[in-house]
């Protein structure tokens, strides 16, 4: 696309800079204003208005408002309407990326190739899932009844999304959600809320009928914290950091409330003897560096079979010297800043730390100055790609998330203590394992404790397999039907059979 034909996104920021979608509609948050800036120059993007409580009560009571029309429809208008959703992303693509790629410093091949085609896709999946959403067939369990399963489902969702991904976090909580037949009050991270308001907008364009998707864009602990305690809201879904996660639980324990929570990771990736080496460094380097590495599956503990450890090392710390960090809109790039310059400066105070330790710096270490062509980046919040080795296992490094470009390495001698020391972080939310060997294969599947596990791949994320965490990852799943199974809730209807208006059963009862 020429820069002539670009789609002029400062309209976009002025159109929303209201913050808030409201009953089909954008309004003005009444809690304060932000500023969106561009990670990739520090520059102010647009000033956003800030959702108040009475914002979220206006989101929620607008979202209840619409609950009864739309949980009555028939699966295929709802089918209908986020297929029409589906294709009304598509033809906002172009727009979408270079928002989400200016707000959030995303690399802009990143946002056209993977973030809003996956969202597209994810709501052509649930557009098809709506309609094979279904109990169990009855059972008939006694001789005078018959049972049947129905999911309900639950009333407003109050789901809560981070900077990382906002488009492709927006659209996994609302889209199975709605395609349940629930409403929903999102709030993005006040970072990066722009795309989240396009998909609200375009579900308007889609004939979604207002109220059933809202947008308050706020800070998490005025805006977040309300909408999570609010007594209309009868579920919290939530993507963020395990710290907020524990918070939100105990907002939602005084319900009690479902809660959904999609929490931090700390990805192991393990390579046996038998790997094939390049095809583990090519892995590690763009399931490490992914989105500058702001993933919550990102590879960050690359665990080492002792014969390949030194050659692993060596070639990875020759990936990362070579990928292309600069300009998030040049097609080129492969690498763009950190989200803001706060995050840039928690990876740097990691990787000094553990420098300050003995860590051994392999690879980056650093904040660029210039980009791989040409571009001043001083004023970017950047980080090189950086691989680190010589640290123990119980180093802050290799327990803590980074979340930033940041890739440790340990070596490991048997199988066994290749797969306890994948487990060993609180965290289970992802991992690989590289392997020739069927064996060790399905040995390590079974042993890792992760809600997903890769062999030989690390990072392929799909509409129809289910995404969530084990242990202080969270609970919950994302996308496929098991997404919209965690978005309704099971009633069971029983029948007597006999018309008679003495059971026997009651004889146990009554003499
Ligand atoms: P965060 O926890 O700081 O914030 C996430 C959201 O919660 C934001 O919208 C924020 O405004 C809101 N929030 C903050 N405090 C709150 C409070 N007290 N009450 C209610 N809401 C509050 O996370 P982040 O920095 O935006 O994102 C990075 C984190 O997200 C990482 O830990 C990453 O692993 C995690 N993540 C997890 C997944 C997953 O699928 N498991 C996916 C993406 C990101």
């Amino acid at each position: 696309m020429t820069d002539s034909a670009a789609p002029d996104t400062s309209a976009v920021y002025g159109r929303h800079r209201g913050g808030q979608w409201i009953n089909g509609a954008p309004a003005a948050g009444r809690g304060g204003a932000a500023a969106v800036t561009d990670p990739a120059t520090g520059a102010v993007l647009a000033g956003i208005a800030l959702a108040s409580p009475a914002d979220v009560d206006a989101a929620v009571a607008a979202a209840k408002a619409a609950f009864p029309g739309w949980s009555a429809a028939a699966p295929v208008e709802r089918a209908e309407a986020v297929a029409r959703l589906a294709a009304e992303l598509g033809a906002r693509a172009e727009e979408l990326a270079l928002v989400e790629s200016e707000q959030a410093g995303k690399p802009i091949r990143l946002c056209r190739e993977f973030d809003v085609p996956g969202t597209v896709d994810n709501a052509a999946f649930f557009a098809g899932a709506a309609r094979q959403l279904e109990g169990k067939a009855a059972g008939e369990y006694s001789a005078d009844h018959t049972s049947m399963i129905r999911r309900d489902p639950i009333g407003v969702v109050g789901s809560i999304a981070p900077w990382n991904y906002p488009l492709q976090m927006a659209g996994w909580k609302i889209l199975p959600a709605v395609a349940a037949g629930n409403t929903v009050v999102l709030k993005p991270s006040e970072l990066t809320p722009f795309t989240a308001l396009m998909l609200a907008e375009a579900a308007r364009a889609a004939g979604v009928p207002d109220g059933v998707v809202n947008i308050v864009t706020g800070a998490g602990p005025v805006a977040g914290e309300h909408l999570v305690a609010h007594p209309d809201v009868a579920m919290t879904s939530f993507t963020g950091s395990t710290a907020v996660g524990r918070r939100i639980a105990e907002l939602a324990a005084a319900g009690p409330k479902r809660t959904h929570l999609e929490l931090g990771g700390k990805a192991p990736f393990v390579v046996h003897d038998d790997a094939d080496l390049d095809a583990a460094v090519r892995g590690a380097a763009a399931g490490a560096l992914i989105n500058t590495g702001q993933d919550c599956t990102a590879a960050t503990r690359a665990y080492v079979q002792r014969p390949l450890y030194e050659a692993f090392v060596a070639k990875a710390a020759a990936a990362f010297d070579a990928v292309r960090l600069g300009d998030p809109r040049n097609e080129g790039t492969d690498l763009g800043p950190l989200v803001s310059h706060r995050q840039a400066e928690r990876v740097a105070g990691f990787v000094e730390r553990a420098r300050g330790r003995g860590a051994v710096i392999a690879a980056g270490g650093g904040a660029p100055k210039t980009g791989w062509d040409g571009t001043d980046l001083a004023r970017g919040a950047y980080y090189r790609p950086t691989l680190v080795t010589g640290l123990p296992q119980d180093d802050e490094l290799v327990r803590q998330e980074v979340f930033g470009p940041v890739l440790v390495v340990l070596p490991f001698d048997t199988d066994e203590e290749g797969i306890r020391l994948a487990n060993d972080t609180p965290y289970g939310l992802a991992a690989s394992v590289w392997t020739g060997g069927i064996h060790r294969a399905l040995r390590a599947t079974r042993e890792i404790q992760a809600g997903c596990v890769w062999v030989n791949d690390h990072i392929p994320i799909i509409s129809e397999m289910p995404h969530g965490g084990w242990k202080a990852s969270g609970h919950g799943k994302d996308m496929s039907a098991y997404s919209l199974e965690d978005y309704t809730q099971v009633k069971h209807v029983m029948f007597d059979l006999t018309g008679a208006v003495a059971k026997d059963w009651q004889s146990t009862v009554l003499s």
